[in-house]
């Protein structure tokens, strides 16, 4: 194993470990849940929406290292975010995981134009080895967007 994925491993160990903005927000903020049944991680998120920026976010659930390491990653980035930079932040990390795909398929990388710096969240690219994995680093990210979808529909 390279340095760079020990790196990334003490990176996302150390979020699973110490995870960032774990807990709830009482009503009025918004309650979501996500499940992903192929691995059995659920993540709960509470976002506090004031004049379309998110005010405060936070994490609850349980499920494996890489789940509950995103989501406390995502956290750190999406605090304090307008919604608009919050759906920028999540296309650049989405970007990130499908570029991963298409290698493992064979096919030329994407380049990634978005130009965002997704910080810490790049270790993820770096032990999201397997397809399946990618549905548990995805999983807080896509329960954001329910959310900011619910909150604003
Ligand atoms: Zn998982």
């Amino acid at each position: 194993m390279s340095s760079l994925d020990d790196l990334y491993k003490e990176i996302i160990l150390d979020h699973y470990r110490s995870p960032r903005n774990q807990g709830e927000l009482p009503p009025p903020a918004h309650r979501c849940e996500g499940f992903n049944a192929l691995c059995g991680d659920e993540i709960i998120v509470y976002v506090s929406l004031i004049d379309e920026k998110i005010e405060d976010i936070k994490i609850g659930g349980q499920g494996c290292s890489i789940s509950q390491a995103s989501a406390s990653m995502m956290t750190e980035i999406i605090k304090g975010k307008s919604v608009t930079e919050a759906a920028e932040i999540i296309h650049a990390f989405k970007e990130m995981m499908d570029i991963y795909e298409s290698e493992l398929s064979g096919k030329e990388a994407e380049s990634s134009a978005s130009g965002i710096d997704l910080g810490d969240l790049e270790a993820l690219q770096g032990v999201v080895k397997y397809p399946v994995r990618i549905k548990c680093a995805t999983l807080a990210w896509n329960t954001l967007t329910q959310s900011i979808d619910e909150i604003q529909g």
